[in-house]
């Protein structure tokens, strides 16, 4: 029996307001209907904010560390049902169960790490340039959070923005992506039965344009983050834009691995299978692009096609599956007309394609893709296709494997593979990403710093991380001045010494 995933509005489970609803598939065996979910627009999201925006005042005034202590029995609530939710992900989202338990764990990560920070919400104190006069700063709350999330991790990513906005004392309406609607309110049921007052954290389910532009656009919301697709993002940095509101976003990268011919090609293999098709390639941060040094390249081709190749396409939720499906069927088309646009631009692929046999008949499996003979100007080697395509380049020199890494309109993470230090030291300096990995892929951030990229793939402060990270985009400062002198005193006004 699918299940049904209803809103969560003011501490209560319900239905759209118009009764409509939408399926949520396995991407795995897409026959199977996993649940019947609230199809919301704009009466719902209204309906969501103005609970939001009342619980407000309480939550906001609620002390920091008590509102830790709720996140922290969250904490301790996931740890219980990581498994549960851990094969969710797999089914609704199909990626492999190690990963999906993975993406469970970076919530409860990120869940106990803003619990901590409830303690440590610090501002400064400053001295004021006159006497009998002190200056503070505090971080407060913004207000109201639209929260929109994609779903390559569906449990993780709204964590990760849920939980910051919630320890600064903001309200939260989520709006998760339609594709894994299922993640999300097992989330949120986990989170509010940790003891969030109703009000305070509202899920709407439904699909960008009828649910998720209404939030933004919403005037009772004061600021919105959304992780997503580049166009989306672009186009709802507007809308926040002309409404002034706060506004931050992920959007994408392109990353690129530089393998040297001093590194440990083995090892380079590995990482760069790992980075480009684990997921099936659907992270952000999934490499996309090897560069390979012409004095190791035809061997690492080699290596790399070969252990591509033998890769075990599947259900995530068996254990011999390395590679799951595309998450959906709008997805899986368009990877494929990615790796047919690769042939038109002149590209040679040598691996992949789609997969239909066997167990997989039913699924949108694209199985490992490799093109080579890429040119960078090619469409293939700058968009982000999302899937498991990756672009491999030549380069002669250190100096040319960066330009090559450096020349794309995306800037999140980046890898190079060398043991040699000079040219680690190099490449940590000149390549310019948000991220960058030392003989390891361009995937697997850790929650206590800060994620995000440069160029094209990010605007706003960065997310996850304390300080420098996501308390930046859910907090903002108010500064206070106190005159304890009895008299008028001026700024900037006085005498010169
Ligand atoms: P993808 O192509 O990877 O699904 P999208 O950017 O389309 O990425 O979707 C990411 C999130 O943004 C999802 O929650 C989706 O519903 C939402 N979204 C898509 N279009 C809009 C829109 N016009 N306004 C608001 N949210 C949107």
């Amino acid at each position: 029996m699918p299940e049904k995933i209803k809103n969560y509005i003011n501490g209560r489970w319900v239905g759209a307001a118009s009764g409509k609803t939408f399926e949520s598939r396995n991407p795995a065996d897409a026959r199977e209907v996993l649940g019947v979910v609230a199809d919301s627009a704009a009466a719902d999201v209204d309906a969501a904010v103005r609970a939001a925006k009342a619980a407000y005042p309480g939550w906001a005034a609620t002390p920091a560390p008590k509102r830790g202590e709720i996140l922290y029995r969250a904490a301790e609530a996931l740890i219980r049902h990581k498994a549960d939710l851990g094969a969710w992900v797999t089914r609704e989202m199909g990626k492999v169960l190690p990963e999906a338990l993975g993406d469970v764990q970076e919530a409860i990560d990120m869940t106990y790490y803003m619990a901590g920070e409830g303690r440590r919400l610090c501002g400064e104190t400053v001295p004021s340039e006159l006497p009998d006069k002190d200056a503070k700063s505090v971080r407060v709350p913004v207000g109201v959070f639209g929260l929109i999330t994609p779903w390559n991790f569906p449990v993780a990513i709204p964590a990760w923005k849920i939980t910051p906005a919630l320890i600064a004392g903001n309200t939260v309406v989520l709006k998760p992506a339609e594709e894994t609607p299922i993640c999300a309110a097992r989330l949120v049921k986990i989170l509010c039965e940790a003891g969030l007052p109703a009000g305070v954290l509202n899920l709407v389910c439904g699909f960008g344009e009828t649910a998720g532009e209404p939030l933004v656009c919403h005037p009772n919301v004061d600021a919105v983050s959304f992780t997503g697709s580049n166009a989306v993002g672009g186009r709802l940095s507007v809308l926040a834009a002309e409404r002034h509101k706060h506004f931050a976003m992920e959007a994408g990268g392109k990353n690129p691995i530089i393998i040297m011919d001093d590194a440990d090609l083995s090892l380079a293999v590995t990482g760069a299978l790992w980075g480009a098709f684990g997921t099936a390639g659907q992270r952000c941060t999934a490499a996309s692009r090897l560069i390979v040094h012409t004095a190791v390249y035809d061997r690492f081709v080699a290596q790399i096609t070969e252990r591509a190749g033998r890769l075990r396409l599947g259900n995530g939720l068996h254990s011999k599956t390395d590679v799951g499906p595309i998450v959906s069927e709008a997805q899986y088309h368009k990877v494929l007309d990615y790796i047919a646009l690769g042939a038109r631009e002149g590209a040679r692929q040598i691996l992949g394609g789609p997969h239909k046999k066997g167990a997989c008949a039913h699924g949108y499996f694209i199985a490992p893709t490799l093109f080579l003979d890429v040119r960078p100007t090619m469409r293939i080697a700058r968009e982000e296709i999302f899937g498991p395509v990756v672009c491999i380049f030549k380069a002669r020199s250190l100096r040319e494997a960066i330009d090559l890494a450096n020349d794309s309109p995306f800037g999140l993470s980046a890898a190079i593979y060398t043991q040699n230090t000079h040219h680690a030291a190099r490449a940590e300096r000149d390549l310019n990403t948000g991220l960058v990995y030392i003989n390891a892929a361009t995937i697997g951030a850790e929650i206590q710093l800060p994620f995000g990229g440069t160029r094209r793939t990010g605007l706003g402060p960065r997310e996850a991380g304390g300080r420098g990270g996501a308390l930046d985009l859910y907090t903002q400062w108010k500064v206070i001045y106190r005159d304890f002198s009895g008299r008028l005193q001026k700024a900037q006004i006085g005498e010169t010494p």
